[in-house]
């Protein structure tokens, strides 16, 4: 199984088609028991800072998915509580491909222009 590496402030993004959205490590503004939260109208996701390389990743996906699901208009049509499924299955989904080595995520350079 592949060795996940550790996800920086303003090394990855989650793809938008409204503009990439940075990603931090913070908590501030997440409740308790929240690893993550995607706000879209400030264009920022956040990810515990106390997690495990497993636990950062499936935060990622699973925030990239409700990224998803409201650029494509879908999250309209889905109650909370199966977009958090959907995206907990994906958020797992990917983070497991990650580690069989089937995905590969790139650091972004930071000479790289935002598309923002
Ligand atoms: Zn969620």
């Amino acid at each position: 199984m592949k060795k996940l590496p550790r996800i920086k402030t303003g090394v990855y993004e989650v793809y938008s088609q409204h503009g990439n959205l940075p990603v931090v490590r913070d908590k501030d503004g997440l409740d308790d028991g929240d690893y993550g939260g995607v706000n879209l109208n400030r264009g920022v996701v956040k990810i515990h800072p106390e997690t495990d390389a497993r636990q950062e990743w499936q935060t990622y996906w699973h925030e990239a998915i409700h990224t998803a699901l409201f650029d494509s208009g879908q999250a309209n049509y889905l109650t909370k509580k199966v977009e958090e499924g959907i995206c907990d299955a994906l958020g797992s989904y990917l983070t497991g491909m990650m580690q069989a080595g089937m995905i590969t995520v790139h650091r972004k350079k930071q000479s790289e222009p935002s598309n923002k």
